[in-house]
């Protein structure tokens, strides 16, 4: 067996309730720093500041009978007190699970009631989908509350459930304790991911899962100083990797972060320019524009020191036209998946790798594993990554046979992920055994797509497969369709159709083909590599 580790060494990851961890303050960051800052109305959030918020939205929460083990789903934007929102449950021994705010009602009652949330906090745009949902698994409309401070509709600010200001400590809730294994044991987030394959899955992360990923990241940052950074959030705060960089990993560090709403390349490179950002946490269509549109020309980056990429692949010529374009530029990419919290490894910025995902973080142990043999694959041959370590999920919430389909009887977690390793023990990402396809970082599951497909009377059968669009420097959803005797469907149809029942990112955008009969194995698994070759042999025909 070959284990790969880090030239790191451990760390010590204390087994504590991650609320606990967060404010343990290893910097001495001062109350009054700001941590928080919204890009756009420059509400600002101080350490103390976001404590205070923390426990009395925490203690909101018990005054309605929030309890430990309860989950609360946040439905929104990025918010300047998102983290705050999403702490508060974790305190009290309760979850938070954090929902993509691009979905439908369809797709948010399904996480609601697959995660069992008795509570909502949404944005008030989103107050209508999050009604609708709720409504589908009897979730209360008393239960759903607001991002702001303004009452729509009747329903409430969550501030309005807080106690005042400046409530003793006494009378706030007081923060679960969870010590060893109890932190070990206990979920604080659910995430949502298809992972290796079917839909999507409530991936279940623990306190000491939540905080491993953040003492196992903090050694690796080279000469950053905590203090002088300013760092960009735009990633989504529902996905892990914006959840655990700005959520959790800049809150305990003290980093002054300038929250983005969402993206968009005007307010996005303004921020850059206004608030002279200093770190941004990108995926790669973002960094390609960044490259090519001649809107960014506009503005001055100067500022801009470490650029690090994550949640798909960024290709080495796309990171080299990165630094050559940015001088001052230091690049890196992380790599990994909602089950790890996120990740198992990363670059290092002062010796950049173009196309590696970096080394293998501390804590963790590595495998590449030949998936046809079983065997450890042979430096410089391909295999499956195999990870082991503190960040890996306890399971997948009510599904243990998706559970142990991913985490073997020795504690590896199969990512589908295959790899290659060089000599220095660079690993560098070269396909994907999973099913899953990654639309500019935004997971799409073939399954949910094949399962709305089958849904519609004029379709007989149905597979869905990623293609890679070099232009947007990403994979897009296109789907196989073998249409249902005498029903007449073009691929505008049955784009429209999944358009209409689907979140923007999982729409057909890589087109429709017609073909007589789904190739698959005598099992009935959808043979998706056969799809692969179809494709490369009759890219443009109508099969
Ligand atoms: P998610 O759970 O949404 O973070 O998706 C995890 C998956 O995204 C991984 O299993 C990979 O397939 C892909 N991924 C994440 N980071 C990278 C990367 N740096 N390079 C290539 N693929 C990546």
């Amino acid at each position: 067996m070959t284990v790969y580790t880090s030239p790191v060494p451990d760390q010590v990851i204390p087994a504590i309730n991650a609320y606990s961890f967060v404010v343990s303050n290893p910097n001495g960051t001062l109350e009054s720093y700001p941590i928080l800052v919204d890009a756009l109305t420059k509400r600002t959030i101080t350490f103390g500041e976001w404590k205070n918020i923390t426990r009395r939205w925490a203690t909101g929460l018990a005054s309605i009978g929030f309890n430990r083990g309860d989950v609360c789903a946040l439905f929104s934007f990025n918010q300047v007190d998102y983290s705050a929102t999403m702490f508060g449950p974790i305190l009290l021994g309760g979850i938070t699970t954090t929902v993509n705010s691009a979905y439908t009602a369809d797709e948010l009652a399904y996480q609601l009631q697959d995660s069992g949330a008795s509570v909502i906090v949404t944005h008030p745009e989103l107050l209508p989908i999050a009604l609708e949902g709720a409504r589908k698994v009897g979730l209360p409309a008393s239960k759903i509350f607001l991002y702001g401070d303004k009452e729509v509709g009747g329903h409430r600010p969550y501030s309005a459930l807080m106690p005042p200001v400046d409530t003793p400590e006494s009378q706030l809730a007081p923060i679960v304790p969870l010590n060893g294994q109890a932190a070990i044991d206990t979920t604080c987030l659910i995430c949502y991911s298809s992972g290796t394959t079917g839909r999507s899955k409530g991936v279940e992360l623990t306190h000491l899962n939540f905080i491993s990923n953040t003492c196992q990241v903090t050694p690796l940052e080279g000469d950053i100083s905590f203090r002088e950074n300013v760092v960009l959030a735009v990633l989504p705060m529902y996905h892990i990797y914006g959840i655990q960089l700005h959520l959790m990993y800049g809150v305990y560090n003290g980093v002054k972060t300038v929250v983005l709403q969402k993206f968009n390349p005007v307010d996005f490179l303004q921020t850059i320019q206004d608030y002279k950002i200093k770190s941004l946490n990108l995926v790669p269509p973002q960094i390609l524009m960044l490259v090519k549109a001649p809107i960014v020309d506009k503005y001055d980056l100067s500022h801009v020191r470490f650029v690090m990429s994550g949640a798909a692949p960024c290709s080495s010529d796309l990171s080299q036209a990165l630094m050559a374009k940015f001088p001052n530029v230091l690049f890196r990419q992380g790599y990994g998946m909602s089950e790890m919290s996120p990740a198992s490894h990363v670059g290092l910025y002062h010796l950049p790798v173009h196309g590696s995902i970096g080394r293998v973080m501390p804590n963790q142990e590595v495998r590449l594993v030949d998936p046809e043999t079983g065997k450890d694959a042979v430096r410089g041959e391909r295999g499956e990554i195999w990870v082991r370590g503190p960040n890996v999920m306890k399971g997948y919430r009510n599904n243990v046979q998706a559970t142990i389909d991913t985490i073997d009887s020795e504690g590896w977690l199969h990512t589908g992920d295959i790899a290659v390793v060089d000599a220095e023990e660079n690993f560098f990402i070269v396909d994907r055994l999973k099913e899953l396809i990654k639309y500019k970082g935004f997971q799409v599951a073939p399954a949910e797509l094949e399962a709305i497909l089958l849904a519609n009377p004029s379709v007989m059968d149905a597979a869905v497969i990623g293609v890679e669009n070099k232009e947007q420097a990403t994979e897009v959803p296109l789907a196989f369709v073998v249409k249902a005797p005498g029903a007449s469907l073009t691929e505008k149809d049955v784009q429209e159709y999944v358009a209409s029942k689907v979140a923007a990112h999982k729409k057909l955008r890589g087109g429709v083909r017609f073909i007589e009969a789904i190739p698959k194995s005598a099992a009935g698994k959808i043979l998706r590599k056969d799809l692969r070759v179809l494709l490369q042999e009759a890219p443009k025909a109508k099969l």
